[in-house]
């Protein structure tokens, strides 16, 4: 029987449908083709290559950066009944000998390894003697030096095509930025592959940004919707990851910290909790991230500012890579548009950098401070356009008000050029509201024609008024990074009333939404679960962490949530019925689909 790349999607992987471009990819790769596949995470770039490899003859020699995810994968391609391993530097001699006998005997359909491994002699000396199906190279924007990712050793991949100049190549990254893209097709000598991109849309994450009120009532009013679910809480400083993490776990919220100033121990441990064990919070720096392809993953909460749209998106990204609702929630208030400056002017690079991170940073305080669709916004800042509203962010969902600011903007920037563009907006805020203290009558500002205009609004209001300020290029904080304020040249307009300013109307923080009792918060209220599907749905959950423990792998790698959600809806009686749920592989089925039926049908 010659199997079709359906019929192994279907019965090795137990999905019933390719997703967007794969089934293309699949079958253009399986006829020998050489491919660039432009995915964004989550979208399921890992089929494009597993899929041609067990059609093809011979062993599919996959290249990745990070063992981490190599042993992740393998696990999870192993718990399918494929043949899998991995070489890299965590195997002793006699495991790596025992990899390369079975390449040789032609016994793997997959094969992961790190380029430096590849690249050397003895085992391209192995790769000569063995047949292979294909070469996928994983994250290839690897090759850049323009990205953050950047390893040399990519650059030297391009001996593949040469050595092996009749074996198709399928390069995948999920960076879309088109310099990257050309960068990756002529270091790998890709000009003649055919390339797929896909749109960067993500609907299933809800993308939301809010003013920053009590940041830690805000925080768990938001975990409220996310009871046992995995998340990452990202941070600027180690400080504030350590607090916030020690903080959550006092109020009984599993949460571990992962920073670049916790020793190697502790960040793996923490990692593979995370990865291993259901609904984990991470508070991390940046440092967390990349290649954590954990696809449970329901929340991503920004604490501070992120430093561009580029770093944002791929940060958001890693939720809900399954399918299933996420949430990309981000606070942010006037500090961080200040401390973001200052760290840009106070930072060792030369002036053009300087200018370019600026730049970075101001489409990020529009995005934050926007009306629009915010979908809208992040795809067009990856030059794609929505063919309207997306229906899934705060301001599709909740359209937000504006109010006419002309006046208190004219009365902000006067306020800031009577006092000599020298002060931070505390203190003008300070002259605007006519607060009489010392420092104000030795300064002589009280004398100021400013002082007190701004009496009728309070300092809140004032302060929302200075971030949109700022956020629209109508105030702008010293270059050398004291956090004083200045006029930038649109400022004239405003102050000659030729320009009128509208702002978004600040949502009153709703007196903290007294927090739900205990008893009401329910895992799995972001899924859609209900009170009374409840005890089914902890039953399923357990019974995977348990199998999970026992085979020493992930969760997910048993089954995924979308697979827990489906058996739960659809109660399936028997085998069959079970093997007609997607995720459930044969496999898989033959190993757990007993155990899950006993607990299905032990809950009449
Ligand atoms: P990427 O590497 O592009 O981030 P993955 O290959 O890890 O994405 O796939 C993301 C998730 O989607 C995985 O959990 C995978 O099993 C699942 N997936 C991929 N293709 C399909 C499909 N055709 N149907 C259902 N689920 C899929
Ligand atoms: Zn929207």
């Amino acid at each position: 029987m010659s199997a079709t790349p359906l019929h192994i999607l279907q019965s090795i992987f137990g999905y019933a449908h390719f997703r967007g471009h794969q089934q293309a990819i699949v079958e253009h790769v399986a006829e020998g083709g050489d491919a660039l596949v432009l995915m964004p995470t989550g979208g399921g770039k890992s089929l494009c290559y597993q899929i041609p490899a067990l059609l093809r003859q011979g062993t599919g020699i996959v290249v990745s950066p990070l063992i981490a995810l190599m042993h992740d994968q393998v696990d999870a391609l192993r718990e399918a009944g494929v043949a899998a391993a991995y070489l890299n530097s965590s195997l002793d001699a006699q495991e790596q000998r025992e990899v390369e006998r079975k390449l040789s005997a032609g016994e793997l359909n997959l094969l992961y390894v790190a380029p430096e491994r590849l690249l050397t002699t003895r085992f391209l000396e192995w790769l000569d003697r063995a047949e292979v199906a294909l070469f996928a190279i994983d994250e290839a924007h690897c090759v850049s030096q323009w990205g953050h990712d950047f390893r040399p050793e990519y650059r030297e991949l391009t001996i593949l095509h040469q050595r092996y100049p009749n074996v198709p190549r399928i390069a995948l990254t999920a960076t879309a930025d088109p310099r990257t893209r050309e960068e990756i097709v002529e270091r790998l000598a890709l000009q003649d592959a055919r390339q797929f991109l896909s749109s960067f849309d993500r609907p299933n994450i809800r993308y939301g940004v809010t003013q920053r009120h009590n940041p830690r009532s805000q925080l768990l009013g938001f975990l409220d919707g996310h009871r046992g679910d995995a998340g990452i809480i990202y941070c600027l400083s180690r400080r504030k990851v350590d607090e916030t993490a020690a903080w959550l776990a006092e109020g009984g919220i599993e949460a571990l910290p992962y920073h670049a100033g916790l020793d190697a121990a502790t960040r793996m441990a923490n990692q593979q909790r995370f990865l291993r064990e259901d609904g984990v919070v991470m508070v991390a720096t940046v440092a967390f991230g990349m290649g954590i392809d954990k696809p449970d993953v329901r929340f991503v909460a920004h604490l501070d500012l992120p430093r561009s749209m580029e770093g944002y998106y791929q940060e958001t990204g890693r939720a809900g890579r399954d399918g299933l609702p996420a949430d990309a929630w981000m606070i942010y208030g006037l500090s961080d548009v200040v401390t973001m400056s200052q760290m840009i002017a106070q930072s060792e690079s030369g002036d053009e950098r300087k200018r370019v991170e600026r730049s970075k940073l101001d489409s990020l305080l529009s995005y934050a401070e926007a009306t629009q669709c915010r979908r809208e916004m992040l795809l067009a800042a990856f030059g794609e356009t929505l063919p309207g509203p997306c229906g899934n962010c705060d301001n599709c969902l909740e359209p937000p008000k504006t109010w006419n600011a002309t006046v208190p903007a004219q009365k902000a920037l006067s306020a800031v050029y009577r006092s000599g563009q020298r002060f931070g907006a505390g203190h003008v805020i300070d002259i605007l509201r006519g607060v009489d203290n010392e420092r104000m009558s030795q300064l002589g500002h009280d004398r100021l024609s400013t002082f007190g205009i701004g009496a009728d609004m309070d300092e809140k209001q004032w302060r929302s008024v200075f971030r949109q300020l700022l956020a629209a290029g109508l105030l702008a904080t010293d270059a050398e990074g004291f956090g004083t304020l200045r006029l930038t040249v649109a400022s004239r307009d405003v102050l000659t009333s030729k320009r009128e300013v509208h702002m978004r109307e600040e949502t009153r923080p709703a007196r903290r939404a007294s927090r739900r009792r205990d008893s009401q918060l329910i895992t799995g209220a972001s899924l859609g679960i209900e009170a009374y599907e409840q005890p089914m749905w902890e039953a399923l959950r357990a019974l995977r962490s348990q199998l999970a423990k026992q085979h020493g792998v992930p969760a997910y790698v048993i089954f995924h949530d979308a697979t827990l959600l489906a058996m739960l809806r659809a109660m399936p009686a028997n085998e069959e019925e079970l093997a007609s749920i997607s995720g459930v592989g044969e496999a898989k089925l033959k190993r757990y689909g007993r155990d899950f039926l006993d607990v299905i049908n032990a809950q009449e």
